[in-house]
């Protein structure tokens, strides 16, 4: 009979040194590589075979079509140019403890089925609530995206309304309308979240925004109150702390006397924002979420631990319990063992991504974690000189802290606001097309924006100073050869 064994212990080891050299060289090569990937749509999926090989293949096999199939078709997220969406760090640590937690394989369902898994999460749960200056009676949770730390946020909140929904659903009862509050520059999360339970799009009201587009907490009062008056139940309303387009951090202790004084669930999206709370000047970031009833901050966006890992606290732990904790025959544990996470979320499974944030937090300490927030935010109030300083670019938002919106608006194009776009799509695209940045856009106030975002551990100074003169170069003169640098 065969060996049951896909890999010999040597052969094992041997893959894995061939690996961990292959990632050490890849994070030291990577600024050198075209950051957005360039192949064409189905490129990487014609070199594979369209059928799993009957026969096993060597580990080592896998390992050599690592740089002919896969690196193509990579968009290097961990590069210090990518500058797109909101920049992160799979940091050395961090690819650590995903390794680690890979070799153990851990399922952290209930306590027993791996102490460590449940009690290192708690324990880094509660270092990372304290290094954010967050109440001690915040419990935390970890899920693996902010979209789905919303989610369970938005059932606590439902729960809280004491409806029965749990039980009796939401369906065929005379039920008022739910209603969520939130503004246009809220992360689209929130609305799918509340179309998966049943609240409906038509529901997720949008409040005004302020010229700093902050949800304007006059507005949000008004609103909620036209609605209580004409039927409907006002259950939660979604604040930012960094709204992803332009980092607009939401008045939070306005919001919540709001919220308070109405009696309303007061969640907060501090998704990408929430870990600079870290940084002493920063911490009025969480200025007021001492009165939230939930709080997401993701360490897989500004916090150098590897996607994915989003973390959910909130002081009413119970009801969190209560909205997702069903016994099931096969499931029952002793009553005198350790907290079982399945009892908060909607996932039975759970990996054991508390290793990862341990080993992150660890590894930098919470000096070392503010020295480079700190840096990213100095970075780009830098990049933001340089572009006021720079006539025919207009800076389109506050630039609180490590995000940059812009555009080019030369003389002959200003007034005409499709070719103004079109000129700037087309500025992003060349970027992008250098392959020695990522930058990626979005629009404000119905313009186009090119937006540039730092977050990257290796990101330096000149790796900012170098894109904004491509970027500059590429704006003035479109034919200008991008590929000469470095
Ligand atoms: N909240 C904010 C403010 C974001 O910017 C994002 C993503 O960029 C999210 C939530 C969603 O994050 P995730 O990808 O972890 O679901």
């Amino acid at each position: 009979m065969e060996s049951p064994d896909v890999a010999t212990s040597t052969e094992f080891a041997r893959a894995l040194e061939r690996a961990a050299a292959w990632s050490a060289r890849y994070l030291e090569e990577v600024s050198g590589m075209p950051v957005l990937s360039r192949v064409r749509p189905g490129e990487i999926a014609a070199m594979l075979p369209a059928q799993m090989p009957e026969e096993g293949e060597p580990l080592e096999a896998l390992l050599d079509d690592l740089d002919r199939i896969v690196m193509p078709g990579i968009t290097h997220w961990n590069h210090p140019r990518f500058f797109a969406y909101f920049a992160i760090t799979g940091s050395e640590p961090g690819i650590l403890g995903e390794l680690i937690s890979a070799a153990l394989n851990v399922n952290g369902m209930v306590w027993r089925t791996s102490p460590a898994a449940t009690e290192i999460e708690e324990v880094a749960l509660r270092w990372l609530r304290d290094a954010l200056g967050i109440p001690s009676e915040f419990f935390g949770v970890v899920y693996d995206t902010a979209s789905v730390s919303g989610l369970h946020a938005l059932a606590a909140a439902r729960e809280s309304l004491d409806l029965d929904i749990r039980n009796a659903g939401q369906s065929g009862r005379p039920l008022p309308a739910l209603r969520v509050y939130c503004t246009e520059h809220t992360h689209s999360h929130i609305e799918k979240d509340a179309i998966l339970m049943g609240i409906g799009r038509e529901n997720v009201v949008k409040v005004p925004t302020d010229a700093a587009f902050r949800m304007d907490a006059g507005a949000l009062a008004r609103l909620i109150d036209q609605d209580r008056a004409a039927g409907r139940l006002p259950m939660c309303v979604a604040a930012t702390v960094g709204a992803t387009s332009t980092t607009a951090v939401d008045p939070v202790s306005e919001i919540a006397r709001v919220c308070k004084e109405r009696g309303i669930w007061l969640h907060v999206d501090a998704a990408y924002a929430g870990p600079a709370a870290i940084v002493p000047e920063l911490r009025w970031l969480l200025d007021g979420v001492e009165h939230a009833d939930s709080l997401v901050v993701n360490p897989h966006k500004w916090m150098f631990v590897p996607v994915d890992l989003s973390v959910l606290y909130t002081p009413h732990e119970q009801l969190l319990r209560r909205a997702f904790s069903l016994s099931a025959v096969y499931l029952e544990t002793p009553s005198t063992d350790g907290r079982n996470y399945m009892d908060y979320g909607v996932q039975l499974g759970r990996r054991f991504r508390g290793l990862k944030l341990w080993f992150v937090l660890r590894a930098y300490g919470r000096r070392r974690i503010a020295e480079l927030l700190r840096g990213h935010v100095a970075m780009a109030q830098q990049l933001a000189h340089w572009i006021e300083a720079e006539p025919d670019f207009e800076i389109l938002a506050p630039h609180p802290l490590s995000v940059v919106c812009l555009r080019h608006a030369p003389a002959h194009l200003r007034g005409d606001a499709a070719a103004l776009d079109a000129h700037n799509a087309a500025l992003a695209e060349r970027v992008n097309a250098s392959g020695f940045a990522f930058i990626s856009t979005t629009r404000l106030r119905d313009a186009l924006t090119l937006r540039i975002a730092i977050g990257n551990a290796r990101t330096t100074e000149r790796d900012v100073r170098e894109t904004w003169e491509l970027l500059r170069g590429l704006a003035r003169d479109p034919e200008a050869e991008p590929s000469a640098r470095r």
